[in-house]
């Protein structure tokens, strides 16, 4: 059989070249990173609940009209997606304060904002993925004014989609980041939401508890990241409900 051609390797996600022109394979690795990299571990399992909590969120957000990369997921690891050159801009969308914002802006964590506040950050690892204006990325090029209407709606969309849906199942959304591609139609440029969605990218806290479900776990030493996500996974009804440890997913590499 022939080798497929690896197009990149990031830190929780590998890509390769699917089958179909236009389409691509995402693999979901156990590695976990914090701080820009320099925490590292390995989580088992935690490839298998994004792959399937990310098939979750982006097969609703395609369900209710928000166009996503998704288009099946292929095994435990990997699923097909559409090939999109990615705009250069992180995209958080937040409900509460917390995490940069609560240090940047001295407001304590889990106060609830007067509204969504949406930021962008400009996607470059060794710059640590610094906060930017608009100005900044209509000055670059990153993404024309049209293209940051576009954004906007989509990024709003998708929060009202999390919010709702985590909300039903007693989880209150405090933020997320969403990457965007572009897809051409001819001669048209479309914008889709791409990467992932998953407890990686966003703030999940217990309504009740204020417990954390989300990566902080791991970023925080705050105990188990994959009972964190499996939790996630086991109220969303995406994992079994009677899951032990027993039980939890089988690892395939
Ligand atoms: O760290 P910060 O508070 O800016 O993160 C805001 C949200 O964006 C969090 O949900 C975090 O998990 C997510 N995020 C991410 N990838 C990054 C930076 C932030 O998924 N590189």
């Amino acid at each position: 059989m022939a080798r497929r051609k690896k197009i990149y390797e990031g830190k929780a996600k590998i890509l390769y070249e699917g089958p179909e022109p236009g389409t691509i394979v995402q693999y979901f690795k156990d590695d976990a990173t914090a701080f820009n990299a320099q925490k590292k571990d390995v989580v088992d399992g935690k490839g298998v609940l994004n792959n399937r909590l990310s098939e979750f969120f982006m097969t609703g957000l395609n369900e209710i009209g928000v166009p996503t990369h998704f288009i099946k997921r292929l095994n435990m690891r990997e699923q097909l997606v559409k090939a999109c050159e990615i705009v250069p801009l992180e995209v958080i969308v937040r409900n509460f304060a917390a995490g940069s914002m609560s240090q940047r802006l001295g407001i304590e964590e889990g106060t609830r904002l007067p509204r969504p506040i949406v930021e962008y950050c400009y996607k470059d690892d060794k710059l640590g993925d610094p906060l930017v204006t608009e100005e900044h990325i209509a000055a670059f090029g990153w993404a024309s004014p049209q293209d940051m209407d576009d954004i906007l709606s989509l990024a709003l969309r998708v929060n009202d989609y999390l919010s709702g849906l985590m909300y039903g199942v007693g989880i209150k959304l405090v933020d997320f980041k969403i990457e965007i591609g572009r897809v051409y139609d001819g001669d048209f440029q479309r914008l889709i939401v791409a990467d992932e969605i998953s407890p990686d990218s966003c703030r999940l806290w217990d309504i009740e508890t204020g417990k954390k479900l989300d990566k902080d776990v791991f970023r925080r030493d705050l105990g188990s990241l994959t009972d964190a996500y499996t939790e996630v996974a086991t109220r969303l009804g995406v994992m079994p409900r009677k899951a032990t440890p027993m039980e939890k997913p089988k690892l395939i590499n």
